[in-house]
């Protein structure tokens, strides 16, 4: 291994301590005997955590979203926000379809943050994300075991067998996706160009996948600089009726349940018991 790759390997093996994963620290001809999908080069380590899984994300949120309207939620679908008004004792949202008054708004516009709050004093650099399916041309990906993976050297991309056990998904770390601009108006074609990335990695770590995707999607994300969300009160409202949740960064979606209960309390009680410090939107001068 190279200094990088040990750096990066005994960072991997400091947090399974620390959290007590379940994981397997894979030799390179155990690797090969059982995930044959992968081809490994010197100097690559490999660590398997045997409880990681994923998360199918539309049945997710047709979920909730059916949860809370059983719980007594409205959800004003296909409706967009125009302004968003704090008021001396509460909020006001405003819609094409009129405003309504309530005592506190949470606010996770995802992209569309500078769009929806342009006085916003943080960047978030919206991204394009390029997701892609490949076909796996001897069906080994869906064995009985069926693992995401994360490469993270020398370049960053993740992967997972889809469900339906005919293609792999491949997405790309945040140094490969391209500025957005206007999230109203975000290029979804893929240029041919645009698919080098994946031929190469294919061609170089993944044998088994045939090198034309089957399947393309652009997608979009907000950025922080350090990668932490945005958590909290609005700031220059003057009032704590506003909590914004964004900037996500790409790693919003599976913490999801944490970061609802965290918009719950922050709306509720004006704090949470959680160690959101880190994150928090209070005196915070940089993104
Ligand atoms: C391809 C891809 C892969 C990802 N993989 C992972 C992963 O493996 N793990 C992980 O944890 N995260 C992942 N993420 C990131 C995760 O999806 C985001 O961090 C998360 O969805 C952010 O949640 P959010 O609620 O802030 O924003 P979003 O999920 O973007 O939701 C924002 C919502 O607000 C709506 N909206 C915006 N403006 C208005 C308005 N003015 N009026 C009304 N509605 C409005 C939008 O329509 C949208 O429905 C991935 C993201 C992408 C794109």
């Amino acid at each position: 291994m190279g200094s990088t790759q040990e750096q990066q390997m005994s960072t991997v093996l400091e947090s399974i301590a620390e959290h007590g994963l379940d994981h397997e620290v894979l030799e390179t001809e155990a690797m090969a005997k059982r995930f044959p999908q992968y081809r490994l080069e010197d100097g690559d380590a490999v660590v398997l955590d045997r409880r990681a899984g994923f998360i199918r994300p539309e049945l997710t949120i047709q979920t909730a979203a059916r949860r809370a309207e059983q719980l007594g939620a409205v959800i004003h679908r296909y409706t967009t926000v125009r302004e968003i008004v704090p008021l001396a004792n509460g909020v006001e949202i405003r819609t094409d379809a009129g405003s309504d008054r309530f005592d506190t708004a949470v606010v996770t516009p995802g992209p569309w943050v500078n769009d929806l709050l342009p006085e916003l004093p943080w960047e978030v650099d919206v991204r394009r994300l390029i997701s892609a399916w490949f076909v796996s041309t001897t069906g080994v990906w869906f064995g009985e075991e069926r693992p995401a993976f994360i490469r993270t050297s020398p370049t960053q991309c993740y992967g997972l067998p889809s469900p339906d056990g005919i293609s792999v998904k491949l997405g790309l770390s945040q140094a490969l996706h391209k500025l957005a601009g206007d999230p109203n108006q975000l290029d979804r074609t893929v240029q041919p160009e645009e698919l080098e990335v994946y031929r190469d990695l294919i061609g170089r770590y993944l044998p088994d996948l045939h090198p034309e995707p089957i399947r393309l999607s652009v997608y979009m994300e907000g950025y922080t600089k350090s990668s932490r969300p945005l958590v909290g009160p609005l700031p220059g409202t003057g009032n704590e009726n506003v909590i914004l949740l964004a900037g996500f960064s790409g790693y919003g979606f599976k913490l999801s349940p944490a970061y609802g209960d965290i918009a719950a309390d922050l709306a509720l009680n004006g704090s949470s018991a959680q160690p959101i410090d880190f994150i928090s939107t209070a005196d915070r001068t940089a993104a």
